[in-house]
This record gives C-alpha cells, sequence and structure tokens, in this order.
C-alpha cells in the first residue's frame, strides 16, 4: 500500500533515492555517473552487449573463447588461502574445472545445483572456467544467460550486476510513464518505435534490427530536438537592423579586382549581400580553408555597408593580426576614399583618443582590432556590420558584447578552422553558413613528410637549400599548454634558436614567442616578411593569418603534440608563393598513439574538411572546433560521425514543423521536453 502511493507521487523527475535499494551512497554513485532522477536512469543506456542467447556444451569449449552453459556441480575444493577455489562442472557430455578467487564460494555452492554460467575458456594444466558469473537456477527463468544481456559503465561503487538490477527495476515501475513528445506525424511517417518501446528495446534488444530501429529513434529525437532548439533561438533573436545595398564603391572594387573570383567566394558574396539587403539582422557563418580567400568576402560587405553609409568592425584575436588586415584592408581601401583605423591594447593617449573620436564623429567608416574594441570609451557613430574573423577564439558573448555597441549591426562570423558539416548543423544550426570549398587558382600542393630525431643532417641540408634559392622558412616549436603563460612556450623557443643557430651560422634566423612584447612581435614579423630573416623559429603565436607568400619550408617540431586543426593551420602558411612547398612533422620522443594518429592523417590528407571530419572521429565533437560546446553535442545515443543521414533528416524535419508552428504552440509536449533538455544548455527564452 505504502508503495502504490509513494509510487503515484514519485515520477520520472523524482530522485533516484526513490528506487528500491538507493540510499546515499549509491545515490552518489549514480550521481557521479551523470544520473540524478529516474528519468536518467531509464536513459542510461548500456555501453555494449553480450549476446548470451547460444549456449555452449562444455564439450565445445575453446579457450580464448567467452561462452554460456548450463552445467551442475558434481564437487568443490576450497583450499582457502591465496588458491582459488574450484569446482568440477558437468552438463553430462563433458566435465570441467570452474576456478574463483571468491573466498565465499563455498557459501553459495553445492554439490547438486545446477548453474547458468558465463565466463572466459583458459588453458591451464586443461580447460578451464576462469571466474565465471554464475546464477543458481531455480524454477524461474534465468537473468544471466538465454537473452541479450546489456553492460553498463559500471564502476567500483556500482558494480555491472546491480546496476542491471537498478535499471530493471526502473524500467518495470516507471517506463510506462515515459510520454511520447515526438510530435505523431514525424513518427508515422517514419514508422518509428513508440518511445517507451524504443527506450526498453535500448536496454533489453530483441535482435538487431529491432535494437537499430530502437537507437535510431532516439538518436532522431536528441538531433530533432537540439535543431529545433537551435532554429528556436534563432527565432527568438531574429533583431531587426537597417537594410545595407551595394552601391557605387562596391562596384568600383569588384571592377578592379586583379583576378577573377572563385566561384566559392562569388557564391558567398551573393549570400552575404542578400542578408544585408532584409530587415532582419544577417547572422552567417563564413567557412573557408586557410588561403581559400575569406578577407576579399568580408571586403565585400565592408564596402556594401560604406556605400549605405554604415561603419563596419572588423575584430580578430591577436594583436599582430590585427595589424596585417589593417595594412590589407588599409590598401584595398584607402584608393576608394573609405578611411580604415587600427585599434589594439596598445594604442593608448592621444592617439587613442583622437581615432575612438573619429570612429564616433563617423569619419571612420571601418575599425579594425581586438578585444581592444569591446573596452570602454569605443563608441561608433553608425555600427551597420560586424565581421569576426577566427571565430572559436571568442565567445559568443563577446559577439554580443559587439552587438550592443551598434544599434543592431549585421553580423558576419569568418572562420578558417574547417569544421565538419554534421558539426556546423549541431553546433551552429542557428546561423547560416557559406563555405569557401574552393581554392584561388594556381596554388600548388604542399607536400608532407614525417622524420624522426636522427635525421638532422637531413633537415639541416633542407634548409639550406631552400635558403641558397632565396626561400624563407618556418620552424614551429610547439606550446606546452599547462605551463605558467608563455615561459614553456619561451624555453622551447630559445634553446631551438640556439641550437639551429649553430648548426646553421651562415643563416640569418629570429625567433618569435609569446613573450616578446606586440611591437617586438611586429618587428620581427615584418622583418621576415620582408625577407630580411631567412628562418623564423616561432612557437605557435604567428599561428592565425599572416602570410609570407616566399616561405616554402615549415617544421613542426614535436607535431604529434598539436591537434589536426592547429597543424593545419600551421600548414596553411606555406603553400602561398612559386615554389613548391614542404612540410616536415618531426615526431617527438614522446609522441603518442594519439600523436602519431593525427601525423599520419597529415600525411594522408591535404585537405582541411577531410581532416576535420577525421578529427571529429578521433576526439569526439567536444574537442574539434578547439572548444567545448557546452553540452551541445553530449549526445546520448546520437553520434555525429555515423549519424550524418539522421541528422539531415531531422534538420528537415525541425524547420518544417517550425516553419508551421515557430512557438511549437501545437506540440506543447515536444516544447517541454525541448525545454527541459535543452532549455539551459541553449539559453531559451522561458529556462531559468
Ligand atoms: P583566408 O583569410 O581565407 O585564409 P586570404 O583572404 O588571406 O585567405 O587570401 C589568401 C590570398 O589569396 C591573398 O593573398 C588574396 O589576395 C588571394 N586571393 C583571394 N582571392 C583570390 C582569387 N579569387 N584569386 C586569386 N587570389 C586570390
Ligand atoms: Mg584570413
Amino acid at each position: 500500500m505504502w508503495d502504490r502511493t509513494t509510487h503515484d507521487r514519485v515520477g520520472l523527475g523524482s530522485s533516484v533515492r526513490y528506487l528500491h535499494g538507493v540510499g546515499e551512497r549509491r545515490a552518489e554513485a549514480l550521481a557521479r555517473l551523470d544520473v540524478l532522477t529516474i528519468g536518467d536512469i531509464l536513459f542510461f543506456f548500456p555501453r555494449r552487449y553480450e549476446d548470451r542467447r547460444r549456449l555452449t556444451p562444455l564439450d565445445e569449449l575453446h579457450p580464448g573463447e567467452t561462452i554460456c552453459a548450463i552445467a551442475e556441480v558434481l564437487s568443490l575444493s576450497l583450499p582457502g588461502g591465496p588458491a582459488p577455489a574450484s569446482a568440477l562442472l558437468t552438463d553430462g557430455r563433458a566435465t570441467v574445472r570452474a576456478i574463483w578467487f571468491n573466498p565465499h564460494i563455498g557459501k553459495l555452492l553445492k554439490p547438486g545445483v545446477r548453474l547458468a554460467l558465463c565466463g572466459r575458456v583458459e588453458y591451464y594444466n586443461g580447460i578451464q572456467l576462469n571466474n565465471p558469473e554464475f546464477e543458481v537456477l531455480t524454477d524461474q527463468p534465468p537473468q544471466l544467460i538465454g537473452r541479450i544481456v546489456p553492460i553498463y559503465p559500471a564502476t567500483a561503487a556500482l558494480p555491472q550486476r546491480r546496476i542491471q538490477n537498478l535499471v530493471d527495476d526502473a524500467l518495470n515501475t516507471y517506463a510506462g510513464r515515459l510520454v511520447d513528445f515526438l510530435p505523431a506525424k514525424i513518427r508515422a511517417r517514419y514508422g518509428m518505435k513508440g518511445l517507451q518501446e524504443a527506450v526498453c528495446e535500448l536496454h533489453h534488444p530483441q535482435d538487431a534490427e529491432s535494437w537499430l530501429k530502437a537507437r535510431n529513434r532516439l538518436a532522431f529525437d536528441e538531433l530533432f530536438l537540439l535543431q529545433a532548439g537551435l532554429l528556436l533561438r534563432r527565432g527568438s533573436e531574429q533583431r531587426p537592423a537597417p537594410p545595407l545595398v551595394p552601391g557605387k564603391t562596391f562596384e568600383r572594387f569588384m571592377a578592379a579586382l586583379p583576378f577573377p573570383l572563385t566561384g566559392a567566394q562569388r557564391r558567398a558574396i551573393d549570400d552575404i549581400l542578400r542578408d544585408m539587403q532584409e530587415t532582419k539582422a544577417m547572422n552567417r557563418l563564413l567557412q573557408g580553408d586557410v588561403g581559400a580567400g575569406k578577407t576579399l568576402v568580408a571586403v565585400a560587405a565592408i564596402l556594401a555597408a560604406a556605400d549605405s553609409g554604415a561603419q563596419a568592425a572588423l575584430m580578430v584575436p591577436t594583436g599582430i593580426l590585427a595589424q596585417q588586415h589593417y595594412l590589407t584592408l588599409e590598401r584595398m581601401l584607402a584608393p576608394l576614399g573609405i578611411k580604415a583605423g587600427l585599434l589594439t591594447g596598445n594604442l593608448r593617449g592621444e592617439e587613442r583618443r583622437s581615432l575612438l573620436d573619429a570612429l564616433q564623429a563617423g569619419e571612420l567608416q571601418v575599425l579594425v582590432g581586438t578585444h581592444a574594441i569591446f573596452t570602454e570609451g569605443v563608441e561608433f557613430a553608425n555600427l551597420g556590420l560586424a565581421v569576426v574573423d577566427e571565430q572559436h577564439r571568442f565567445g559568443v558573448l563577446q559577439k554580443n558584447a559587439l552587438i550592443a555597441k551598434g544599434t543592431s549591426p549585421h553580423v558576419l562570423v569568418m572562420t578558417a578552422t574547417p569544421i565538419p558539416r554534421t558539426l556546423v548543423l549541431s553546433v551552429y544550426g542557428d546561423l547560416d553558413v557559406s563555405v569557401l570549398d574552393e581554392l584561388p587558382p594556381g596554388r600548388k600542393p604542399i607536400r608532407t613528410i614525417c622524420l624522426g630525431p636522427e635525421e638532422e643532417g637531413r633537415l639541416l641540408k633542407l634548409i639550406r637549400e631552400r635558403v641558397r634559392q632565396g626561400q624563407q622558412v618556418y620552424w614551429v616549436c610547439p606550446l606546452i599548454e599547462d605551463s605558467e603563460e608563455g615561459r614553456a612556450d619561451l624555453s622551447s623557443v630559445t634553446s631551438c634558436y640556439e641550437r639551429l643557430s649553430k648548426l646553421l651560422p651562415d643563416v640569418s634566423i629570429e625567433m618569435l614567442h609569446g613573450q616578446l612584447p606586440m611591437e617586438e612581435k611586429a618587428a620581427v614579423m615584418r622583418r621576415f616578411a620582408a625577407g630580411e630573416t631567412s628562418l623564423l623559429v616561432a612557437s605557435v603565436v604567428f599561428e592565425v593569418g599572416v602570410v609570407v607568400p616566399n616561405a616554402s619550408l615549415m617544421f613542426i617540431e614535436d607535431a604529434g603534440q598539436f591537434g589536426l586543426a592547429q597543424l593545419h593551420q600551421l600548414r596553411g602558411r606555406i603553400g602561398r608563393g612559386e615554389a613548391e612547398s614542404l612540410c616536415v612533422l618531426l615526431g617527438g620522443q614522446g609522441t603518442t598513439p594519439e600523436g602519431h594518429e593525427r601525423i599520419e592523417a597529415m600525411l594522408r590528407l591535404p585537405d582541411g574538411f577531410a581532416l576535420a571530419e577525421a578529427d571529429l572521429e578521433q576526439r569526439g565533437p567536444g574537442e574539434v572546433c578547439g572548444v567545448r560546446q557546452h553540452g551541445v553535442t553530449d549526445f546520448r545515443v546520437a553520434n555525429l560521425v555515423r549519424d550524418r543521414k539522421i541528422l539531415d533528416l531531422a534538420r528537415k524535419e525541425a524547420q518544417a514543423l517550425l516553419a508551421e508552428d515557430p512557438t511549437l504552440e501545437t506540440e506543447p509536449l515536444f516544447r517541454e521536453e525541448l525545454m527541459r533538455r535543452l532549455g539551459k544548455t541553449l539559453h531559451l527564452a522561458g529556462t531559468a
């Protein structure tokens, strides 16, 4: 009676402590597995399964196999001490020994009982079963065998059998309360299993086919909820913005381009101009591999803004890059009578004041800068367009801070890190996306090789050869992440610089690292860009953006330490000029297996998007963009590598649903589930 009333009050959102046998200690152990509520435990799915439907006769045991069997205990041997307990077992066809290191075995077994057994066959003075799981058979059907058994991620505090029982209890009592939130139309269209059935099937699959249907249904749920959530957020974030229309300046610039646009650039510019002419704000991501020509696309957008009398901001992550972008822009814009300014943290006093005055008076049409753009006193007269380069380094919040500076600017986010399409859809699903998937013509492919530490002679020869031909060389040292800011970076660059200077006395060498002051960094880069330096030893401070076409050889030391995206970014610094470029990956002594895998991927894959896919497969979605995506891609069932088709389907259905019903009024259950699962993660309105 007590049980019944309790169950009436207890729901899927109640604590796991309402389950039989869960006290404080187990609740804590479950919490460590992110299982807090009864609903959580229903969705705590097995990591794998063991098919224990087939029984193996004892005369067919082979060492190395894991088998299930039914047998009777003939005799027991309980020597005590460190020696294992053992039993002789028979199924009428053969007799085998089983051993256990469990001292209590004598209390559990006696001759004559019948057992269901599961375990590994080994050979040790004859065939034996090593430490098999067992269950004494009664008139009830056995739990251990005769079915597909779910294997959960167990811990010391929560052993496998305990979790299995907890899940089964929860399923028996509470699975009936799962309400199918998926719109009935969609379920019907794809002949999907119901939610309750799918959840039960995932814990206790009938067979492979039925399991697949169930997991696909649940993967669809997760991807569909996310897509709908992103679209919902996009709808609520839609801001009005003044339409910006390209005019004379834009036309003049396009007519004077020294080269034809690539098809991809043309498409991206079309997308952007179309967005900017709308009365609602553009929110677009421009993705393009290093060297794909994103700057030009940004300039086209900036000119459309200028033609409409609006200012533009271009934000970049580092001071060096800001300076380089500023010079590039200045060169393109000055002939058109468009004025640009540069704002970095280094700008102080009178210079800063006059720049900000010009900005506020509307005399500057473009401001290029770093985070300094967010500081106090930076006021635009009329900010119409915000371009954010190398997006993954800026938080979303900073983007919002920039938006707050203008009345309501159009936003273009650019990234050179190729992001797999599945990830773009799931993480940036609320942005429109343009992709520059075509490099300007004439780029030569970069050859990539890997050399070991013993091949120093060969590598010095490579450097001398290039330098003799008047070309330049990068030597990249890894940044050791968990060290005091910049220190280890400094020491590895310095020691490398000293070593190379000794080995190559006739080559002009400079170094670049995080500890140098900004002007110094810029001066080093300037000398290298001007060809005054032949070899630049650098930590990754120069990784983004900066291009010296005459550099055709790059060494990456301890290459296995870098992430794939980073390696690809680095490699993209060469291959911009006339000469055949070569990238040499140096596999340090301490290269991990994952490091080797990354080096191998670099040798095999020239294209950033292919590498990004490889990265996604290797490291999972959380790491690929260089930032954790705050739980957006923490799926229980869905997998962005395997479920591309399901993702496309989910996106299509979510778009259709929200087009018809932008606030999900007609699907209150779905809306409720969406808020419950993703409201906080996606910062959806109406969530605490
Ligand atoms: P990204 O920022 O995408 O890495 P950039 O905008 O720096 O690439 O462009 C790389 C180089 O390619 C620049 O020197 C630029 O002038 C050149 N470039 C851009 N578009 C074209 C094109 N359509 N044809 C030839 N060269 C181009
Ligand atoms: Mg760029």
